[in-house]
Order: C-alpha cells, then sequence, then structure tokens
C-alpha cells in the first residue's frame, strides 16, 4: 500500500518507455477511448488516467505521438482503440470527421462523444455533433466537453469552470457520459437531445452577448460627458481668456466624467423597472407582453450596474489620487500667496458641504459595493428571493438616493450661477440629475398606495378587462356564462 500511495498519479513516460499497454491495476476500470492526438486529447488523457480510468489512444502515427502522453495510456491505432473502448472521446476537427467513417465497424453500438467547436457561431444548423451521428448511425453520440479548454482540463475542476454541458439522443449514452465527469470532478449539465448540440457548441464562441449594450451604452455616455467637460472646463478658458488648462485631461475631467457615467448607469438599473410598472399600470394587466426593447433592458440590468460600480470605484480612486499631483501642490501654493492679510481661510459653509459630501459619496460607493457582491452568483444563491430583492431593491435605491445626494452636494448653488454656464451649457451635474431624479420620482409615485395596491393586484393576477359577461337564456350560451377575460 504505501508504494501505491507514493507512485504519482500520472507519470510521464520515461527514456526508455513505460508499458505501452494498460496497466493491471487499473484493468478493472472502465477503457477510454480517444480519437486524435492534439492539445485536446492529451488533457483529456492525463485528467482520465488520474480520475482511474484505462485509457486508449487512437492516432494515425502512434509511434510519433506515444511520447506526449503519460505511461499509463496506451497509444495505438485508430482501429484498434476504437475496437478497445466502450466509450470513445472524438478529438479530432470537424472537417477531418470524415477520415474516420473507415471505423465504422469498430464504433458501432458505441457511445461516441463529440468535443468539437466550430469557427464562428452557427445559427441555422445542422451542428457538428448532428453531422457526426449523421455518420455514425449506429453509434450514440453525445455532445459535450467542448467548453472546457484543454488547459482547463488538465488543470481540474479546481481552477477553472466545472460545468460541462452535454446532450443526446440516448439517454443510457448520456448517463454514462455524465457518471465519467463526476468521477473527473466536473459538473454535468443535462442539456436534452442533440438538438440543443447547437447551441452547446455556440456557447463557446459568444462573446459576452449580454454586456455589449451596457457596455456600449458606459463607453457612450463616457465620451459624451467627456467631451461635454472638456468643452466647459478646458476649451473655455482657453477660447475666451487664453488661460491653458490643458493638463486636466488626463485626471480631472476624467474624474468628473467617472461619477456622471456611474450615476446615469445606476438610474438606467432601476428605470426599466418603473417603466414596466407603468406599463402594467396603463394596461391593467401583467399579461401582456413588455416591448422587446424593455424585456432586453430588462435583463441586462445586472450589467448597467456592474459597469456603474466599475465607474464609481475608479471615481473614488481618481479622486484619492488629486491631492498627490504637483497641479495641486502648485495651486495651494498659489492661493496661500494670493491671500491677503484679514483673508477668512476656514470658510464655514464650505467646509459642511465637503464634508457632507465626501461622507455621502462614501455612502454610495459601499452600498454599490454590497449590490455588486450580492450579483455574484455564488452570493445570490445564498441568499433567498426576498433576500435578494431586498438587496437589489431596497438597498439598490437606497445606493441611488445617496449617489444623488452626492451629487447634489457636489453642485451646491452653482446651478443657480450664470458664470457656471459656460459656453451657455449648464454645469455637468444638472444634466446627469436627471434620470435619477426621475427614477427616484417615478418609484415616490409607486408607493402611493393607491398605485401600489392596483400594482400589488395586477401582480397577483387581476385583470382590468377581465369580467363575466351574463347572456340571457335565450342566447343558446353553455350555462348562461361567457369568459370574457382577454379579449
Ligand atoms: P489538434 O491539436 O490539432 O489535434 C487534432 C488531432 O486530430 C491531431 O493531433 C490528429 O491526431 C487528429 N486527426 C485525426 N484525423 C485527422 C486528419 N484527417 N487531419 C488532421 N488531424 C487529424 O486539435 P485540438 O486542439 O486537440 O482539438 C481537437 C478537437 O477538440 C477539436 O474538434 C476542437 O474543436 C476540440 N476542442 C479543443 C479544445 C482545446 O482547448 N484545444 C477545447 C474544446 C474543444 P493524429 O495525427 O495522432 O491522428
Amino acid at each position: 500500500m504505501p508504494d501505491d500511495m507514493a507512485r504519482p498519479l500520472i507519470r510521464d513516460r520515461g527514456e526508455a518507455g513505460g508499458s505501452r499497454h494498460l496497466e493491471a491495476s487499473v484493468s478493472d476500470s472502465p477503457v477510454i477511448g480517444i480519437l486524435g492526438t492534439g492539445d485536446f486529447s492529451r488533457s483529456l488523457a492525463r485528467r482520465l488516467v488520474s480520475s482511474g480510468y484505462q485509457v486508449v489512444v487512437g492516432s494515425r502515427n502512434p509511434k510519433r505521438s506515444e511520447a506526449l502522453f503519460p505511461e499509463e495510456a496506451e497509444v495505438t491505432s485508430q482501429v484498434e482503440a476504437a475496437s478497445q473502448a466502450a466509450l470513445v472521446f472524438v478529438a479530432v476537427f470537424p472537417e477531418h470527421h470524415s477520415t474516420l467513417l473507415e471505423l465504422k465497424p469498430s464504433l458501432a453500438g458505441k457511445t461516441l462523444v463529440d468535443v468539437s467547436n466550430g469557427l464562428r457561431i452557427n445559427h441555422d444548423g445542422p451542428s457538428n455533433a448532428e453531422q457526426l451521428a449523421d455518420m455514425f448511425p449506429e453509434s450514440d453520440v453525445v455532445k459535450g466537453f467542448n467548453t472546457i479548454s484543454a488547459w482547463a482540463l488538465q488543470r481540474g475542476p479546481r481552477d477553472a469552470s466545472r460545468q460541462i454541458f452535454l446532450c443526446s439522443n440516448s439517454s443510457n449514452a448520456k448517463s454514462s457520459v455524465m457518471q465519467l465527469c463526476r468521477r473527473m470532478g466536473f459538473v454535468p449539465v443535462d442539456m436534452g437531445l442533440l438538438s440543443s448540440s447547437l447551441e452547446i457548441e455556440n456557447l463557446p464562441l459568444s462573446l459576452f452577448p449580454s454586456w455589449r449594450i451596457p457596455v456600449l451604452c458606459t463607453l457612450f455616455l463616457f465620451i459624451l460627458f467627456y467631451l461635454y467637460n472638456f468643452l466647459r472646463d478646458v476649451l473655455q478658458p482657453y477660447v475666451t481668456a487664453g488661460t491653458n488648462v490643458f493638463y486636466k485631461m488626463p485626471i480631472e475631467t476624467v474624474n468628473v466624467t467617472l461619477p456622471s457615467v456611474a450615476l446615469v448607469m445606476l438610474a438606467l438599473v432601476y428605470l426599466p423597472g418603473l417603466c414596466a410598472a407603468f406599463f402594467q399600470l396603463w394596461s391593467g394587466t401583467k399579461y401582456n407582453r413588455f416591448p422587446n426593447w424593455l424585456d432586453r433592458w430588462l435583463a441586462r440590468r445586472k450589467q448597467f450596474g456592474l459597469c456603474s460600480f466599475l465607474c464609481a470605484a475608479l471615481h473614488a480612486i481618481y479622486s484619492l489620487s488629486l491631492p498627490m499631483r504637483k497641479s495641486a501642490h502648485f495651486k495651494l501654493l498659489l492661493a496661500v500667496r494670493q491671500m491677503k492679510e484679514g483673508d477668512e481661510m476656514w470658510v464655514e459653509e464650505e467646509v459642511w458641504r465637503m464634508e457632507l459630501y465626501v461622507s455621502a459619496g462614501i455612502m454610495a460607493l459601499g452600498l454599490l459595493s454590497l449590490l455588486a457582491v450580492t450579483s455574484l452568483p455564488s452570493v445570490a444563491n445564498s441568499v433567498n428571493w426576498r433576500e435578494f430583492t431586498f438587496i437589489q431593491s431596497t438597498v439598490g435605491y437606497c445606493a441611488l438616493s445617496m449617489a444623488t445626494v452626492h451629487t447634489l452636494l457636489y453642485g451646491w448653488g452653482r446651478a443657480f450661477d450664470p458664470a457656471q454656464y459656460r459656453f451657455l451649457l449648464p454645469p455637468t451635474f444638472v444634466l446627469v440629475l436627471v434620470l435619477p431624479c426621475v427614477a427616484l420620482l417615478g418609484r415616490l409615485a409607486l408607493c402611493v398606495p393607491c398605485v401600489a395596491l392596483r400594482l400589488q393586484q395586477i401582480r397577483r393576477g387581476w385583470e382590468k378587462t377581465r369580467h363575466i359577461r351574463f347572456r340571457l337564456p335565450e342566447d343558446d350560451c353553455r350555462n348562461g356564462l361567457e369568459d370574457a377575460s382577454n379579449v
């Protein structure tokens, strides 16, 4: 026994070459075949061997590839591998699947696992797995493992995605592959019949599909507010007074832009929920479908929120770095030098404004961090639905209110100072406050008891148009009653 424990799980083939045949110590475990000796095959073979399987690898040129595999795996011809194993992984690019046709007799009645991916997203089908199933009608094709990279396979589930999406028309074949996944430490996810294989093949090819609109929106707002701030704070002094303040562009202008984007993005998290509520109140039912744009917007609230959090966090870091700049030191010295005897240094109102402004900002960032953490799937799974909605809705509105107060304190009386309307453009915070104020006022409107009650009724299934129309017996209607709901 101590000898067994001392033996490494995977041994590389030694210089002298290890046993080409399966070891007696694992001879009672199932034999798994792999066709192909590329990156994926090598990682899979290592993982299977370390999970206690006997592995036989089929290659067009076994001599060339055997040194790349662990000693415990047998590297042989494709026909021999196909004949020895009851479950065979096809680790060959789909373009070359047809070259495996000569293995048809050896693979008949066996389970083939198609791990292949396409080059680009395929919406029309057929999938690689469906084509493989057409080529090998006497084998049971299972689609899976394509969402796991060779690297992740090698590292194991501790260090990578644990889920493996599987589908097949044969439930026996699928359950044997699911068992294999579990033994390797992965979590199989049953995606149903082989018709789902197209979806599984498209999974690793999509590039953050739900993030595209929120990220584009963040970029668009950033560029818009940056240009606006640049125009007001950098270009206007240069054009009107010849003052060169272009040094503000990398930090100060960015730092005024980031909170603007953060606050507008946060308002965009709560506005679709309000639109949905008012839509339901207006249509008097919850059974009318929302317009597509609203559906899509509602589904991306989490991403909007996380983009807002990113901008707010960056704003905090930029703000902390402000006093470190040389320009800040020079400005301070200049202000001290320009002070005359008897000038009051302590302006009580300014001090209070700044204290409250910073405090509200820290509070808003803290609440936003809480929202970001609870949006993580692992955290969201550990709270119940009521707790989740409490955090995302109540705490979320608190974060929006705090961020709005933070912006109002920043603005203070400047909205009413004509000198702030440079190039006749209102200060940025005035524009930024529009959407958050709309969201907060909309939420307050929904809290009015009669509105809240009607919305609650609608969400419990009440409908404005649902009524029972009575008919007289001579109308020859069943039971004299007709349900005229949803007409
Ligand atoms: P690879 O390194 O290019 O290996 C492909 C293997 O296919 C070759 O080593 C070759 O082995 C074998 N093969 C059999 N018939 C062939 C033919 N007619 N022409 C060329 N090669 C032939 O590719 P890979 O990265 O391992 O990927 C293999 C499959 O796994 C692909 O379908 C891929 O989509 C899928 N996959 C790969 C990854 C990954 O991270 N690499 C992740 C998920 C899925 P012999 O010369 O020994 O026969």
